[in-house]
């Protein structure tokens, strides 16, 4: 039974390892241009953004380490000038893989004091485990941290990023780019699809709406926002967005209220049920997006 089980192990990390080299060779970074200066690359993992300045890149999140090679490429097609400044938008895996290879001497990683904390647990575990060099674990950590917020002058660029807490993760920023009036929302926003809220890193529902009313607040008609996941967006389709998790908010607060219990809630659909086939067709499906609610909305 032990040698059958071994047997099975070997076969699935074969089958594994087959199916993410056919992945890699399959990724085509697809680039979009949403503004004058910055464009918002998409391949796979969370979306990246480019800021094409008069001196340098500015660059935001980098997917995963496998894809850096072709996201470079990418990039190069837009400029040849260096990557001054690499921000994440926040510390998961498909916004932070890529940082040791773009951390050479011309590029600084900028991030909140929490990502650095964060993306430091989680490489300090894969150092222990041998999965990576102590020079690709140093290269990975975020080089300047902030608490609150921090702003960048480029030429006729501003570009401003504020921390919001307690929203997809504890350590989420949005990035606002004031003249080309673009906004990169990281994972706070999944555009066209329910959010992913990872409770377990300090996400919260009423963290992540508070996000949104904070960006509709920076934000105008005419900005163009670069969800984490999905295509790009507008001050419209978020305000629509927000008040659909605050319709869904109020639903499960009121069905805890009435003591319910979590199962009882997965098991509602009338919970959300009008916002499903808009939004349930993403990695959160509508009994996931009920249990978030719940969990999140229980814990106060
Ligand atoms: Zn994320």
């Amino acid at each position: 039974m032990k040698k059958l089980s071994h047997i099975t192990v070997v076969f699935f990390l074969f089958f594994w390892a087959l199916g993410v080299h056919a992945q890699d060779t399959e990724v085509i970074i697809k680039i979009d241009s949403v503004s004058k200066d910055v464009y918002m690359l998409t391949g796979q993992g969370g979306n990246i953004g480019i800021y094409v300045g008069k001196e340098y890149v500015f660059m935001i999140d980098d997917q995963f380490d496998r894809l850096n090679k072709k996201i470079k490429a990418a990039i190069a097609t837009l400029s040849d000038k260096p990557i001054a400044f690499l921000f994440n938008t926040h510390m998961h895996g498909d916004h932070t893989g890529g940082n040791a290879s773009f951390n050479d001497s011309r590029t600084t990683i900028v991030a909140h004091d929490n990502v650095r904390k964060r993306v430091m647990e989680r490489e300090k575990q894969k150092l222990a485990e041998q999965k990576i060099t102590a020079s690709f674990y140093q290269a990975m950590l975020p080089e300047v941290t902030f608490s609150n917020d921090i702003t960048f002058f480029e030429g006729e660029e501003t570009i401003m990023a504020f921390h919001e807490h307690n929203a997809h993760t504890d350590g989420d920023a949005l990035v606002y780019f004031l003249s080309n009036n673009v906004m990169h929302m990281g994972d706070t926003y999944f555009s066209g699809r329910y959010p992913y809220i990872d409770l377990s890193s300090g996400g919260s529902v009423e963290g992540l709406i508070k996000t949104h009313k904070k960006a509709l607040l920076v934000i105008n008609d005419d900005t163009v926002i670069i969800p984490g996941h999905g295509r790009p967006s507008n001050k419209k389709e978020l305000q629509t967005y927000v008040a659909m998790l605050e319709d869904i908010m109020g639903k499960v607060k009121d069905a805890i209220s009435k003591g319910a219990t979590l199962d009882e809630v997965k098991a509602d659909p009338t919970l959300a049920a009008s916002y499903d086939d808009a939004y349930g067709g993403g990695f959160i499906k509508p009994d996931a997006i009920r249990a978030t609610f719940y969990n999140s909305l229980l814990k106060k």
